[in-house]
């Protein structure tokens, strides 16, 4: 397997980031970073104007966010020509996305804050569409605005990637139950803007590409190796995704390269997103470097360890997935591998 390293959800100058793409692009570069998922506001004008391409090594795929009426229901859409009538509603763009062949991901679907009025939540409601391609289950700007208050605004604006604690437990609950029915993909967001933030006589920039670029990626494990042709990059990324062929890591606790979770041996060996027919399978974790390690089955955990790696025989089906922590913080998130029963 050929693994990259991807920083997804990405807000550009062409909506309300605050950097021009192919800046964002050097600064993904010089950070290790493989390739951009842009996800600018109701808008594929970056498309238009030539910039999905390669910027040296980085791979720049544009797609676009979208919103309802109430700016709620906010869906990451990839792999499509033009947007969507700006006027619909959730049903009608995730049925739309998918009608046009493209992919789509639900945004921040939890999101809940209070304590700043000018940063109202952007939740999902609308839980009885179908047709998604995945789900965003750890978003970085999210969590760190949620755990925002007045007494720890300061440290958290210094600390940027210290004090993320990992998805919504909310999200990674309903995560867990929608893989006992089927494969639903999980990744990981920036939504990256680099907002100006004003404290007192000062305008500092919290969540710069630059700082934002070592926290939460999503790496994507492809069978070949990436094409230099950007339509058959773009798609194996895309495919990865979707087929839950990847896992979630935070930078800020080590380079989670490396990290795999499968099951099986020898020829069968099964990878994230697969499902496996059976009621016994061996799942084998390994780690670039020693952690603590959970795996779980069906949101539960059912073995834990501190190693750099982990061997368990289950003899229950289930939607299996690997969390791994750092001194307690939250490292890796791998998908599920599912193992299905005789039926
Ligand atoms: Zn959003
Ligand atoms: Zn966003």
């Amino acid at each position: 397997m050929h693994e990259y390293v991807g920083a997804l959800h990405i807000h550009s100058n062409y909506s309300d980031g605050l950097r021009p793409i192919p800046e964002i692009a050097e600064i993904a570069s010089q950070s290790g970073i493989d390739f951009l998922l842009f996800a600018d506001h109701m808008t594929l004008e970056p498309l238009k104007m030539g910039m999905e391409r390669w910027f040296g090594p980085v791979l720049s795929i544009i797609g676009y966010e979208i919103n309802d009426a109430d700016n709620h229901n906010h869906y990451l859409a990839f792999g499509l020509d033009e947007i969507l009538s700006p006027q619909l509603n959730a049903h009608e763009y995730v049925e739309g996305v998918k009608k046009k062949g493209g992919t789509g991901f639900i945004a921040h679907p939890d999101e809940k804050r209070t304590a700043f009025k000018e940063h109202p939540p952007y939740p999902w409601t609308e839980w009885d569409v179908s047709g998604y391609n995945g789900i965003e289950i750890w978003n970085h700007a999210s969590e760190w605005l949620e755990k925002l208050t007045h007494t720890n605004k300061y440290l958290r604006v210094l600390h940027p990637l210290k004090y993320l604690n990992g998805p919504e437990p909310e999200t990674l609950k309903r995560w867990d139950m929608l893989n006992k029915e089927s494969v639903m993909p999980g990744i990981g967001g920036l939504d990256a803007h680099a907002y100006p933030y004003r404290i007192g006589p000062i305008t500092i920039y919290i969540f710069r590409y630059k700082v934002l670029f070592r926290g939460i990626r999503t790496h994507v494990l492809l069978e070949q190796e990436i094409s230099e042709n950007i339509t058959d990059a773009k798609e194996s990324i895309l495919d990865a995704l979707r087929r839950a062929r990847c896992f979630i890591t935070n930078y800020r606790w080590g380079d989670a390269r490396g990290f795999s979770f499968t099951a099986g041996e020898g020829k069968n060996i099964y990878h994230m997103g697969d499902t496996i027919k059976g009621n016994s399978a061996e799942f084998n974790v390994m780690l670039p470097q020693p952690g603590h390690i959970f795996l779980l089955r069906d949101g539960c955990v059912i073995t834990k360890v501190y190693n750099d790696k982990l061997t368990f025989k289950a003899t229950e089906p289930g939607a299996y997935r690997v969390e791994v922590k750092k001194k307690s913080r939250p490292w890796i998130y791998s998908n599920h591998i599912r193992l299905r029963g005789n039926n």
